[in-house]
């Protein structure tokens, strides 16, 4: 059994950006320049928005939070993103999910220019993913197929089963390890909460991507022998510590590590992958737009 160890690769990968960012700045550019929009004081909101900050200084990016009170109307959040839009010293940004209830979700992700959607999520970067375009890809589904290539893990013709199907983790997910380029090239079943029998599908899966949402959901009676397991889970369950919490993924860790050819811890495994492919969407919109070297 290997451990995918994401902590590791993500350093690598964070060490490997900024060497890239010295580099242009040392050429007389400007540096890389992410923003990111917090609406409300949601505390794992927060907390997340904490992390991409500290991800960008530690790599040489700017970065600017734009902090809102919970009251901001729909129409002040659009203008601000209109104006993020037009600014030609920001190459990227984010607006922190979820919003609160009076603001419609996806008419604010529908204003964002795609060519600042770092997020990955403006349907136009959507299509352009699913055909096989250059695009931002949305960071969870691009660290799991990055974590893949870069610890070598056998996907071509191999049968990779996803479970959720949500437009940031499965749906995205299902086409990408569908690709005939790349990294990929698996055959792919999508299950979801309609899903009849899904012990079947499972038990005969080489890869399986866990992205539903449910604490050890996936238990070693599940799967086979030798399979990969992506664990993209992120679940807070009480726990006798001194935050009262602590964080597991939906799949039953410790049962299934023996099957496992390949496995993702959590914490440790896709999240700080999920993290590091926001600093290289960032790295390419940099290049495409201000250096205007990618297409
Ligand atoms: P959503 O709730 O949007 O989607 C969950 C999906 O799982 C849905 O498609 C749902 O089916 C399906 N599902 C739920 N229960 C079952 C079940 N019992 N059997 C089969 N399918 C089921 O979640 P997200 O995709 O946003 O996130 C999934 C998990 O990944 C969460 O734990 C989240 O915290 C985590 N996450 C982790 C990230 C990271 O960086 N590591 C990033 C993003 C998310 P249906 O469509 O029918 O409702």
């Amino acid at each position: 059994m290997k451990i995918l160890d994401g902590n590791t690769l993500s350093q690598q990968i964070r060490n490997e950006i900024k060497e890239q960012v010295a580099q242009y700045v040392a050429q007389g550019n400007r540096k890389p320049h992410l923003a990111a929009i917090l609406v409300g004081e949601n505390p794992a909101s927060k907390a997340y928005v904490g992390m991409k900050i500290k991800d960008c200084e530690e790599v040489g990016f700017k970065s600017t939070l734009f902090k809102k009170e919970e009251s901001i109307t729909e129409d002040e959040l659009m203008k601000l993103i209109q104006e993020l839009n037009e600014d030609n010293n920001l190459d990227g940004f984010i607006v922190q999910l979820p919003l609160p209830r009076h603001i419609d979700e996806d008419k604010i992700l529908l204003a964002i220019d795609p060519i600042k959607d770092v997020d990955g999520f403006h349907p136009t970067n959507f299509g352009r993913m699913a055909q096989g375009l250059e695009t931002f890809i949305p960071a969870t589904p691009f660290g799991i197929m990055r974590m893949l290539e870069r610890f070598d893990v056998p996907t071509a013709g191999k049968h990779c089963v996803v479970i959720g199907r949500s437009n940031i983790v499965g749906r995205p997910m299902s086409i990408l390890m569908s690709q005939k380029g790349g990294h990929a090239n698996s055959t792919v079943t999508i299950c979801h909460s309609g899903t009849q029998d899904l012990n079947k599908y499972t038990k005969d899966a080489d890869i399986i991507i866990a992205a539903l949402g449910q604490p050890y959901f996936l238990t070693a009676d599940m799967v086979k022998e030798g399979v990969t397991i992506i664990d993209v889970g992120i679940n807070r369950i009480d726990a006798d510590n001194k935050k009262g919490f602590k964080l597991v993924g939906d799949v039953d860790y410790e049962s299934v590590k023996d099957k496992s050819a390949y496995i993702t811890p959590v914490p440790g495994g896709v999240g700080p992958m999920t993290r590091a492919m926001l600093l290289e969407n960032t790295l390419l919109a940099y290049k495409r737009f201000f250096l205007q070297e990618e297409k």
